[in-house]
């Protein structure tokens, strides 16, 4: 089994539905009006990362399902083209 992540949106949603219009494939609005994440494991996707920073109330977050841990944004991406300055 490959990497998975899971995608969990958290109380302080605004509801404002950016994440439901921006990735609809992964979110959704219920009849509430209360936005919902895929119900299980999703496999890694660039485009969720790019909902979760664009979230207004930050309450998108990421977790890599073998470390446990946040999924956040390569440093790759931040710095461009896959460069990285190095210092000793
Ligand atoms: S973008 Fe953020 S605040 Fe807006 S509906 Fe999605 S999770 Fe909620």
């Amino acid at each position: 089994m490959g990497e998975q992540w899971r995608v969990t949106v958290h109380k302080t949603c605004r509801r404002s539905g950016i994440c439901a219009a921006q990735a609809p494939r992964y979110f959704s609005v219920d009849d509430d009006h209360r936005t919902r994440p895929p119900a299980g494991p999703v496999a890694p996707d660039p485009e969720l990362i790019d909902v979760a920073e664009a979230c207004p109330a930050e309450a998108i977050t990421l977790t890599d399902l073998v470390t446990g841990r946040p999924v956040t944004a390569p440093a790759e991406s931040a710095a461009g083209r896959g460069t990285r300055e190095v210092r000793p």
